[in-house]
């Protein structure tokens, strides 16, 4: 992994950047550049084949200075410490610009989920709560999905946890299945998020209108409701999206120039979100290489998959056309980048900001299982959608304000709200 490409240097670099334009003490600044508590520990796992297999898994609370720790857990071959940090810390500044009442938390376990059954996960998934329950609960860490991991490994791992204390605890994790505690909306909050996020940037910039046109990067939870929700709350067209082939182990980029159609690349996708290349060619999608995603003539970029991926090296093959860069994923584009997205005033809506939406309904979920009460889809998607553009406006406002950058702006939101947090509890 290069320099450019740590994702916690990446966090503590866009970090330090407006800590010094803020002129934050440096108290402050100590407190916020590393995580306040990090765990990591052993997962023994029984194998259907009788083995015992161990595995590594990590939880990070980076600042709980708001409310609880709060963050997803993610099942990846590649995950490390660093990126964990990068991401809890992410966390923080996500739920303060959302202004919800929470920190910033993550976790992670080193494993691709693809190669285990279904017994093997609920069995990891368990070992995780074991191994760091003490730690977790409602009113100090509340863990919840992200990639590699889904609506029924947090049921498991709310039973675990329930299990352990002896009662029904529903609020120590969020994005739990229907029916199991979880929020309606949940699934599609994230990718419904960014899209308001859209809606209110082209709103900004003069640029509302239908027939507008996006491609996007991945396939999984926040790409496929971000595709849908382009073209249905926007009126838009989604002309291509690039997803990792888990059987050809590269990634392809499929495109429709009238328009993709979600719901049938959904059909044709695995639980792992690769889009199964012979069935989209069948009914007559384009196939490109991977990267072309990057390049396509549109009026917004989603990269709503992984970290790094809009670098110094690849940012110039942005078409001129692109008005906005939307980003889905947590850290998809280097500080390198960054400078040269400023430079072309791309209007860019920063991933903390943009992709809040998921965590944001998380909170809803918290509250409904507070409550025991559950509120209707609808209810739950206005609520969103108020959040999620008083974040934005925020954000704008800020941005407006002090001739800053966004994702500069975003952070000056962000950090200030955890700074003042701090203070009131007495810490600084
Ligand atoms: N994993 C999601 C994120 O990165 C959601 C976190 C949550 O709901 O706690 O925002």
């Amino acid at each position: 992994m290069t320099q450019e490409m740590n994702p916690f240097k990446l966090a503590q670099a866009q970090f330090d950047q407006v800590a010094e334009q803020m002129g934050l003490d440096q108290a402050v600044r100590d407190m916020l550049r590393w995580p306040l508590r990090e765990y990591r520990f052993q997962l023994p796992v029984r194998m259907d084949n009788g083995s015992i297999k161990v595995f590594f898994g990590f939880r990070v609370q980076h600042n709980d200075a708001r409310g609880p720790a709060k963050g997803g857990i993610r099942f990846a071959a590649n995950e490390t410490l660093d990126t964990v940090r990068a991401l809890a810390t992410w966390m923080t500044w996500k739920c303060a610009v959302a202004d919800i009442p929470l920190g910033g938390g993550k976790g992670g376990v080193i494993v691709d989920p693809s190669t285990l059954s279904v017994g093997e996960k609920e069995r990891l998934c368990r070992e995780w709560i074991d191994a760091v329950w003490k730690n977790l609960g409602p009113r100090n860490d509340v863990p919840a999905p992200d990639v590699g991991t889904t609506p029924q490994m947090m049921g498991w791992m709310m039973d675990e946890y329930s299990k352990l204390r002896g009662e029904y605890v529903p609020g120590v994790i969020t994005g739990k299945p229907l029916g199991g505690g979880g929020s309606a909306g949940r699934t599609a909050a994230t990718g419904y998020g960014v899209i308001v996020t859209v809606r209110e940037a082209m709103r900004h910039i003069g640029w509302l209108s239908p027939g507008r046109t996006a491609s996007i990067q991945g396939f999984g939870n926040v790409a496929q409701y971000a595709a849908r929700n382009f073209i249905e709350l926007l009126g838009g067209k989604v002309i291509s999206v690039s997803c990792w082939n888990r059987t050809d182990k590269t990634a392809y980029t499929f495109c429709k120039e009238e328009g993709i159609d979600p719901y049938f690349l959904q059909s044709i996708t695995d639980q792992y979100g690769s889009i199964s290349k012979k069935e989209a060619e069948r009914a007559g999608y384009t196939v490109e290489d991977g990267d072309a995603w990057l390049s396509k003539d549109v009026d917004v970029l989603i990269p709503a998959a992984v970290e790094g991926v809009i670098t110094g090296q690849n940012v110039e093959q942005i078409s001129s056309r692109v008005k906005i860069l939307a980003e889905g994923a947590n850290g998809p584009t280097t500080l390198e980048a960054d400078e040269v997205l400023k430079r072309r005033n791309i209007f860019t809506i920063p991933d903390f900001l943009c992709n809040a939406g998921g965590v944001t309904c998380s909170y809803f979920e918290q509250v409904q299982n507070d409550m025991n009460y559950y509120w209707p889809e609808e209810e739950v998607l206005s609520k969103l959608d108020q959040k999620m553009s008083a974040a934005f406006h925020a954000v704008l406002e800020m941005s407006l304000d002090k001739k800053l950058y966004t994702r500069d702006a975003a952070y000056w939101v962000a950090i200030a709200r955890v700074e003042r947090a701090m203070r009131l509890r007495g810490w600084l």
